[in-house]
């Protein structure tokens, strides 16, 4: 299976083209599976599509409210839960936000780069180091169930400005 990375996030790119294949991708997906990608779901997708920064569920909730698409926290946590669980959105334990799957069609685990000035976020597979982390895990014993890797620093345009 090959993935295609996409464009890198921290240089200047077609971003357009992200945002309709994120969510066309998502539609896809629901369609074939039989899920609901109901107005507030793909609303939370498109405002997460927006850029690649990630955001929490306060900042999510302002913009729909902004839109007059319901202004209850559960609502946004509800939709988060659903674009979560089926690999449209990854959840950022580190920043508690969230941010847009860049390829969610596909079953993957993902290596987070977050620059910790500007909360911009660039995914990358796993795939090259999960076994040395489950070499590494094994080694103590433990099971690995899941694994998530969030690597914080600073994007090439925060390097300059620093
Ligand atoms: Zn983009
Ligand atoms: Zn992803
Ligand atoms: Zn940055």
């Amino acid at each position: 299976m090959s993935e295609d990375p996409g464009p890198n996030p921290f240089v200047k790119h077609n971003h357009r083209q992200c945002r309709t294949s994120g969510l066309r991708e998502a539609q896809d997906f629901c369609t074939i599976r039989g899920l609901r990608l109901t107005p507030v779901r793909a609303r939370v997708l498109e405002i997460l599509l927006e850029s690649h920064s990630a955001l929490g569920a306060y900042d999510i909730l302002d913009r729909l409210k902004a839109d007059g698409l319901g202004g209850q926290p559960p609502v946004v946590y509800r939709a988060l839960d659903f674009l979560v669980e089926h690999g449209f959105v990854h959840r950022l334990e580190r920043l508690n936000a969230f941010a847009a799957c860049a390829h969610p069609a596909t079953e993957h685990e993902a290596m987070f780069l977050i620059c910790s000035d500007c909360n911009q976020v660039a995914e990358t597979s796993l795939a090259p180091i999960a076994a040395d982390i489950d070499r590494a895990a094994l080694a103590l014993g433990f099971g690995v169930e899941s694994r998530v890797v969030e690597v914080v620093g600073r994007c090439p345009a925060c390097q300059v400005a620093a």
